[in-house]
């Protein structure tokens, strides 16, 4: 996706070689433009499925995922990360090692917005190891729900989450595709 991959090169930060940043137009300041454009393409790659529900985790895969809800036509659900007072029946939950904040923490979804049956499309903004989708996938399958594929706005292919999660059989589509942030500087894989 081109104007992804302009905005990468031009707004994107390298802080290491595993860590890109960018807060610019996805995980502080949104761009709305950006993320109808890539709500469009979702919705081009998962037409056609039959998916009936959009599963994400708070905060930064909400705005991608938002999007691809509108343009599939179908709710959107995010995993919390927080326990609130008002989610007080049971909950579907998993435990998950934050990559950013190296940190484990618990995520939860009621279970009267995930059943039995439901064709489930899971977005994310990075897929580095796999843990937050390996953790979505967990949550849907205690709901006997079917995930249908995984929506991912950056993928950092030199980790390994793409990997496990096709040896699970998953189909994972990433709009841009990270080869290498070596020496500050962004690589990409065709996408
Ligand atoms: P994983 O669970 O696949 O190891 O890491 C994915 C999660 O960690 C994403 O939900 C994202 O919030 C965060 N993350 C992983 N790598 C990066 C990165 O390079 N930059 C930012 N901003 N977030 C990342």
């Amino acid at each position: 996706m081109e104007a992804l991959h302009n905005k990468i090169r031009e707004e994107g930060i390298v802080l290491s070689d595993q860590v890109l940043k960018v807060d610019a137009f996805l995980n502080h300041q949104i761009d709305p433009a950006l993320m109808q454009a890539i709500g469009e393409e979702f919705a081009r790659r998962f037409g056609g499925l039959g998916i009936n529900k959009i599963v994400t985790i708070e905060a930064s895969g909400i705005a991608p995922a938002v999007m691809t809800g509108l343009c599939l036509g179908v709710p959107v659900i995010f995993a919390r990360k927080h326990a609130s007072l008002t989610l007080t029946e049971h909950l579907l939950t998993a435990s998950v090692y934050s990559f950013t904040k190296q940190t484990e923490s618990t995520v939860a979804i009621s279970p009267r917005h995930l059943q039995k049956g439901d064709k489930v499309l899971i977005i994310d903004d990075f897929l580095a190891n796999g843990r937050a989708s390996q953790a979505l996938i967990s949550i849907i399958h205690q709901a006997e729900a079917e995930v249908a594929g995984l929506g991912i706005v950056i993928e950092k292919s030199f980790q390994t989450g793409r990997a496990q999660l096709e040896e699970q059989g998953y189909r994972v589509e990433s709009l841009a595709r990270v080869a290498s942030l070596a020496g500050g500087e962004v690589s990409f894989l065709p996408s």
